[in-house]
């Protein structure tokens, strides 16, 4: 039996880690530029400080861009293919990788809003909370838009 990995937590990336467990989406603020970043990382891109804060933000994005996955990584993930892979701007600046689930491909467009969840990963003992992406439900369905007249 395979196991899906749990992604690998650092100094750096901890407090985004914990903010998940507690279904918060945490970003890090730069203390001298004010700039917002995702991924975490252990110095500013805008500025190159390495002092932050850490800002709570609404669990709610916009893609920017995505794919979708046909061919699994490690035999672990399958029975999840095909799966729409999203790049998700939370805030300028700040951007993560996520699973967009419960989501059919043809649904997914650049720009779309989505909403973010966090759910709980088993591996080897430990529990890890991956945040992952649906589309908004206040987005209207293409056959929802009035027809062209
Ligand atoms: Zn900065």
């Amino acid at each position: 039996m395979t196991t899906r990995p749990l992604p690998p937590i650092t100094p750096d990336s901890r407090p985004f880690w914990d903010g998940c467990a507690h279904g918060e989406l945490r970003v890090q603020r730069c203390r001298a530029c004010a700039g917002l970043q995702l991924p975490p990382r252990a110095r500013c891109r805008a500025c190159g400080a390495d002092t932050f804060d850490w800002a709570t933000l609404p669990p709610r994005g916009v893609v920017y861009s995505f794919t979708i996955v046909h061919r699994a990584p490690t035999p672990a993930f399958r029975d999840d293919v095909p799966y729409v892979l999203a790049l998700v701007e939370v805030a300028p600046g700040a951007r993560l990788m996520l699973n967009v689930v419960d989501c059919e491909a043809s649904a997914m467009g650049i720009g779309a809003p989505v909403d973010i969840g966090f759910e709980p990963r088993e591996a080897d003992g430990a529990t890890a909370f991956l945040p992952v992406a649906r589309l908004s439900p206040a987005t209207d369905p293409p056959d929802a838009r009035p027809a062209a007249r």
